[in-house]
């Protein structure tokens, strides 16, 4: 399918293990593509995001997602002071490990008070889910977890191998803030 949306995504790595994380982008594209939209991450893919890195190792080298008013707010706080001028247009995606058992949490525009929306992703868990960034997108676009339907990539469990898309699902990617026509 040809390509219509690239998906906007601001990229945060926690680490030197979080920043070999580049086969994950490529599935994100994979399972996306299906649908016409594809992941266009800044600044991976051109340049070491060190400033981010160096921030990120100074709060926790593992990050519990349930801590949302720590960790969370901090790296909220970190993005908006480093990236301020672009988080009207991208979606955060943070590259750390968590403490619990996911492969990645999502924090929508809005829960939070947060002005965009959050992702964080664990490439060592999500190493046996690979469709993970992909479904965490899906959440950062305002998708709730699909509870019904295995095949669909919302399905909200890390067995399920789903990479389905209702229409209505995919639409509303299509309109997130971060996605721009291609
Ligand atoms: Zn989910």
């Amino acid at each position: 399918m040809a390509i219509t949306h690239r998906l906007q995504l601001l990229t945060m790595f926690a680490g030197p293990v979080e920043r070999d994380a580049a086969p994950h982008f490529g599935y994100a594209d994979d399972y996306l593509g299906a649908f016409g939209l594809a992941v266009s991450p800044w600044p991976y893919r051109q340049r070491p995001a060190n400033t981010s890195y160096q921030a990120l190792l100074k709060a926790k080298s593992v990050i519990d997602h349930h801590d949302e008013q720590g960790a969370v707010m901090t790296i909220a706080k970190w993005a908006r002071h480093c990236y301020r001028d672009r988080l009207a247009s991208d979606v955060v995606v943070v590259v750390c490990r968590l403490m619990r058992d996911v492969g990645g949490a999502t924090f929508s525009k809005g829960k939070l008070g947060l002005d965009f929306s959050l992702v964080l992703f664990d490439p060592v868990r999500a190493e046996a889910y690979k469709p993970t960034l992909a479904h965490e997108l899906g959440h950062a676009a305002g998708l709730a977890d699909n509870t019904v339907d295995p095949t669909n990539l919302m399905y909200g469990s890390n067995s399920a191998t789903g990479a389905g898309l209702r229409v209505a699902e995919a639409d509303r990617i299509r309109m997130a803030y971060f996605a721009r026509a291609a």
